[in-house]
This record gives structure tokens, C-alpha cells and sequence, in this order.
């Protein structure tokens, strides 16, 4: 058995209509369209095609270099031609000049093409003189004579789209043999001469631009959807020993009382808290990983430092806080009081805008190591927007 020959295609791009129906001004086909002209969106499908080796474009008559700055950039392997008075007469000039056995007719209204409706065609034509997609009609149908409304059948009717896919031969007698005749499509043309048509699955996107409301969805269809930003969110909890002193540091404010935090570094629970929370939200480990309580350099630091380095790295990893939540669990000190400035220390180490950080206390009813007054727990969550993943 002989290999099947592979078939290769000249694209013909209908481009030739004068039609500011669908608003803006200028003929649709050149009308931008999330980021280039609808012309420019169907070239690029087809020169994106490795058989389709030939794309040719009808132009309005006279507009030829106006076509061509439409067509986008892969308008230097496009071969323009003018267009004639009627679709029909243009299509039949594009198809004089295919140099492939076969061709695809498509609207330059049409520009969500896809490659499958394509690879359809290309292998229908293999059985077939032409072929086209086409839909099923979902709506109910009636036939107005102007006295009486009868319903219609809709079973056997098809919607058609471009592109059209024809043997050129057949396509080319089948114009000389209609000359001087208009037709919507090729399909009707090609009928009319009793050439064999097969029909393929369309798609609903290769909707034809028409109304100024087809722009809308053929540009959200079109644009890029950007990814959506997504949130992660890690959480923390520390404890530090209390015993009699002069002040504790929580959340980076220093709280004259008779008690002090016991611990390596100045033991803000509260930032230790913030930190982790941070470091489990970007997925950086703990904190007891990036500052080892036996490291001597982090002998009575400020914990703002452990913070900040926090916020840094997870940064660089991609995760940016947007909101953080701490609450603070013990019977003394008495933390409302210093709440606002915790927020303000907090939302500025974080840079954070104050209405993000949160700050709460409880108590646990005397109940517990907090309840007795031997410790002070933290607990924090953050949040953080990631870019993508
Ligand atoms: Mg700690």
C-alpha cells in the first residue's frame, strides 16, 4: 500500500469587504483587536499551519498597501491581490492564483480559527470535493410569509463558517462554469455544479464579526488571561519564658511592666511569631533555621532584625505579605494599651498599610502556664499574594 499523499493548501483570506456595520469606522478586517488587526489574526493561523504553503489575501480594490500593514507580521509571506466587485469575484481571483491542489476560503471576519477546525477540512478533502464547518442550530426556526408563521424543521439545517476547503481544479471549473453569478460562499457555488461537499464539526468561536457587540467577545476570547494572583498563608507560635524585670519587647514595642521575656534574643514572642508565620507562608522553614539560638551573633538581638530578613528572603521567593494577624496570650502585661503602636511597628516593618496587621490579646482564665503568669505565647498568621505557580 502507497503512502497517502499528503495534502498541502493555499489559504485564501477574504479580506475585500468595505462593511463598517460592526462600528469603528474603518472595513472590520482592519479593525484592532486585542493587540493587532482582525485580518492579522487569521494570517497568523494559517501561516502558524506547516501544509498550508501558500496564504493569498483579497484586498479592497485600491487598498493593497493598506492590506498589507493590516496583515501583521507575517505579512511578508502573505501575496496580495485586489479584490473585485463582488465576494464571489473576489474569492475566484485568489483561487486563479493558488499554486496548491488545494484551497481554504476564509473570512478575515472570522478570527478564532483554530487549527483543528483546519485539520478537519484538510481531511475531509481526502474524500471529498469540498468541505466546510458547520453547527447545528440550537434556536427554534419559522418561516414568516408575511401572513401566516409555520414552524420549520431545524433537524437538517447546518449553520456554515469559513474555511471552506476545495480541490482547486473542481473549485476553478466550477466558477468558469457560473460566470457573471454571485454567491454568499463557495459551498453554494460548489453545489450548484454538483460537486461533493463534507461537512465537519465547527466551532461556536468561529463566530463571525458582525455587530459592534462581537468585538467585545472576540477580544476577551482573545486577550491573554492574566493568571490570577493566588495567596498562601502560613502560620506561627512562639513562647518565652516570663520572670521579674523591668519591660518586655512585643511586636517591637517595648512595654515598661515589672516582668521581663526571658530568651536568646530580646524574645519578642510577638515578632517571633510574625516571622514564622511569614517564613511558613513563602515555604522558608523556621526561624530557629536562618537565626540558630546557639548562633552568638543573635546573643540579645533585636528581633525587627529577624523580621526584616524574613520579609526579604521571602520576597526574593516570591511571596509578598498583604496581611497579618497576630494574638498575644497571657495575664500580664496588659497589652490594649499598646495595641495601636504594635499595629503601626508591625504594618511598618511589613510595609503593610495599617488596616492589613492585626493585633489581639487574650487571656486563658489563669488556666495553663499563661493562666499562671510563667509565659507569654504568640500566635500569627500571614498572608502573602505569589505571583504564579
Ligand atoms: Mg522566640
Amino acid at each position: 500500500m502507497g503512502e497517502m499523499k499528503k495534502i498541502t493548501y493555499t489559504a485564501c483570506i477574504v479580506a475585500a469587504g468595505r462593511g463598517t456595520r460592526a462600528g469603528g469606522g474603518v472595513p472590520k478586517q482592519f479593525r484592532p483587536l486585542a493587540g493587532q488587526s482582525v485580518l492579522a489574526w487569521s494570517v497568523d493561523v494559517f501561516a502558524s499551519d506547516p501544509v498550508c504553503t501558500q496564504i493569498i489575501i483579497a484586498a479592497p480594490p485600491g487598498d493593497i498597501d493598506e492590506t498589507r500593514r493590516q496583515a501583521g507580521k507575517h505579512a511578508g509571506r502573505c501575496l496580495f491581490i485586489e479584490g473585485g466587485a463582488t465576494r464571489t469575484a473576489s474569492v475566484r481571483r485568489c483561487v486563479e492564483a493558488a499554486e496548491q491542489d488545494h484551497v481554504l476560503i476564509h473570512d478575515a471576519a472570522r478570527p478564532l480559527l483554530s487549527q483543528p477546525v483546519i485539520e478537519r477540512l484538510v481531511t475531509a478533502l481526502a474524500s471529498h470535493d469540498g468541505a466546510a464547518p458547520s453547527l447545528a442550530v440550537v434556536d427554534a426556526l419559522v418561516r414568516d410569509d408575511g401572513a401566516e408563521i409555520e414552524p420549520v424543521d431545524r433537524t437538517p439545517l447546518h449553520r456554515i463558517q469559513t474555511p471552506q476547503a476545495f480541490a482547486t481544479g473542481k473549485l476553478l471549473a466550477a466558477f468558469s462554469a457560473c460566470e457573471g453569478k454571485d454567491f454568499p460562499d463557495e459551498v453554494s457555488l460548489a453545489r450548484s455544479q454538483g460537486l461533493a461537499i463534507g461537512l465537519v464539526d465547527g466551532e461556536e468561536r468561529n463566530f463571525k464579526l458582525t455587530w459592534p457587540e462581537d468585538f467585545e467577545r472576540a477580544e476577551s476570547l482573545l486577550s491573554p488571561t492574566p493568571h490570577p494572583a493566588l495567596q498562601v498563608t502560613g502560620m506561627g507560635y512562639d513562647v518565652h519564658r516570663l520572670d521579674a524585670g523591668d519591660g518586655v519587647h512585643l511586636c517591637g514595642v517595648f512595654i515598661e511592666c515589672p516582668l521581663r521575656l526571658i530568651g536568646h534574643s530580646d524574645a519578642d514572642a510577638g515578632l517571633h511569631a510574625i516571622t514564622d508565620a511569614l517564613l511558613g507562608a513563602a515555604g522558608l522553614g523556621d526561624i530557629g533555621e536562618h537565626f540558630p539560638p546557639t548562633d552568638e551573633r543573635w546573643r540579645g538581638a533585636d528581633s525587627v532584625m529577624f523580621l526584616e530578613h524574613a520579609l526579604q528572603i521571602s520576597k526574593e521567593a516570591g511571596a509578598t505579605p498583604v496581611h497579618c494577624d497576630v494574638t498575644l496570650i497571657c495575664e500580664r502585661p496588659k497589652i490594649g494599651p499598646h495595641k495601636a503602636a504594635m499595629k503601626a511597628k508591625v504594618a511598618d516593618i511589613l510595609g503593610l498599610p495599617l488596616r492589613r496587621v492585626n493585633i489581639k490579646a487574650t487571656t486563658t482564665e489563669k488556666l495553663g502556664f499563661t493562666g499562671r503568669g510563667e509565659g507569654l505565647a504568640a500566635e500569627a498568621v500571614v498572608t502573602c499574594r505569589i505571583g504564579s505557580d
